[in-house]
């Protein structure tokens, strides 16, 4: 029986900087500073000279960054925010727990994320934020609308979550997913590609009253100890997952850059196959450093080729099963089934194939086999 092959293997990654690690660790454990402190300072910093021009504010998670990203922008009972059927749950619940609404607009078939034009055709008056996804770590293109929902008082909100370390070009600079909108939304969580060893998460702000009013959100809405000027949420990264992150953040431009060469290998094998009229590989747009959160192809007989997969070792994921317009606990929204047809196909055609820095050549042959030896060739 030949290996497992893991769509993610983080005990080889540990490998790699595990004495780096236990040094962050253990200084930690040696100041029992655990919540906050000096690491959570030292690392925010870190983050705002590699993101370049923001405020940036460490929380409890991807989805709290959510919502206190809201929660600033005074977003509640009525308002509207747009964004994408094709995501994580956290993107649309973080809009509802605030009793506003989502409005959904459809995808982009060939980048997965939402269609900015359409995206600009779903305002209304009651239009607060928008809220793009730069999904499976690709940028969403916002020059061509950014301007547009601004001067219409709509804020940029992005979600950022499986994109730290993404970029786009804009002219001759370039804009780091995140640092681009009123806010930007950051996940650490173990599988993200900048991924703590618990829950973490990041907001970052380019206006420093925002930022201001997010440092008092996390922690209760209290400026000073104990006294409360609205009330927040209780949202800390700790000590020991910063600690860890500041280890990590030093190696992420690498790691990156290791994904995109796992996912040119990929494309090469198909190609070398002759697999590339049957399986549709992800399309970086011009312009675009996508960093390849998940490696996520179209595919026919999508679940049959799973399973066989399965069947020979190899583990694939799909991402996402159920638009986001279609859950269940969505129903009162009134969406139906043909909404949203580009991100209800994804949800029948697409399969994430294994994709971390250490994933090897070797492992990357048999996935392609499989692969072929499904569709016959
Ligand atoms: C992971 C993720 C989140 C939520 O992050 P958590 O840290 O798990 O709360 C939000 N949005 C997207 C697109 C994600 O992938």
């Amino acid at each position: 029986m030949t290996a497992k092959i893991p769509t993610l293997d983080l005990t080889r990654n540990y490998g790699r900087i595990k004495d780096e690690i236990l040094e962050a660790l253990n200084s930690v454990l040696e100041s029992q500073h655990f919540i906050l402190g000096p690491d959570v300072a030292a690392f925010e910093k870190e983050c705002e000279s590699y993101l370049g021009n923001v405020s940036a504010i460490g929380c409890a998670s991807g989805t709290d960054a959510l919502l206190l990203a809201l929660m600033a922008l005074d977003i509640g009972e009525g308002d509207e925010v747009i964004t994408t059927p094709y995501s994580f749950f956290a993107t649309a619940s973080c809009i509802t727990r605030l009793g506003a609404v989502p409005v959904f607009a459809d995808v982009d078939p060939g980048t997965f994320n939402i269609d900015p034009v359409k995206a600009l055709e779903a305002i209304t008056p009651r239009t607060k934020a928008f809220l793009p996804v730069h999904i499976f770590g690709q940028m969403t293109p916002l020059e061509t609308v950014y301007e547009e929902f601004s001067a219409r008082g709509v804020a940029v909100v992005e979600d950022a979550a499986q994109a730290f370390g993404a970029w786009r070009k804009e002219g001759n600079h370039i804009r780091r997913a995140g640092a681009w909108g009123k806010i930007g939304c950051y996940s650490f969580f173990p599988t993200k590609n900048l991924g703590g060893y618990g829950d973490g998460g990041m907001i970052v702000a380019q206006d420093e009253e925002i930022a201001a009013r997010l440092r008092k959100l996390r922690v209760h809405g209290a400026g000073t100890t104990y006294y409360h000027d609205e009330v927040g949420l209780n949202s800390r990264l700790d000590s020991l997952q910063a600690a860890i992150l500041r280890v990590k953040l030093r190696h992420i431009e690498e790691w990156n850059e290791e994904r995109r060469t796992v996912a040119g290998r990929y494309f090469a094998l198909f190609a070398e196959k002759g697999l590339l009229d049957t399986v549709v590989p992800p399309q970086e747009l011009e312009g675009n450093y996508h960093i390849y959160h998940q490696y996520v192809v179209k595919v026919p007989r999508r679940d049959e080729l799973q399973a066989c997969l399965e069947e020979e070792g190899i583990v694939s994921r799909v991402y996402y099963p159920v638009s986001l317009h279609l859950q269940k606990c969505f129903s009162f929204l009134g969406y139906s089934e043909g909404d949203f047809p580009v991100s209800e196909q994804l949800s029948r055609e697409t399969l994430a194939l294994p994709v971390f820095p250490e994933l090897t050549m070797e492992e990357q042959v048999r996935i392609v086999s499989a692969i072929g030896r499904f569709y016959d060739k």
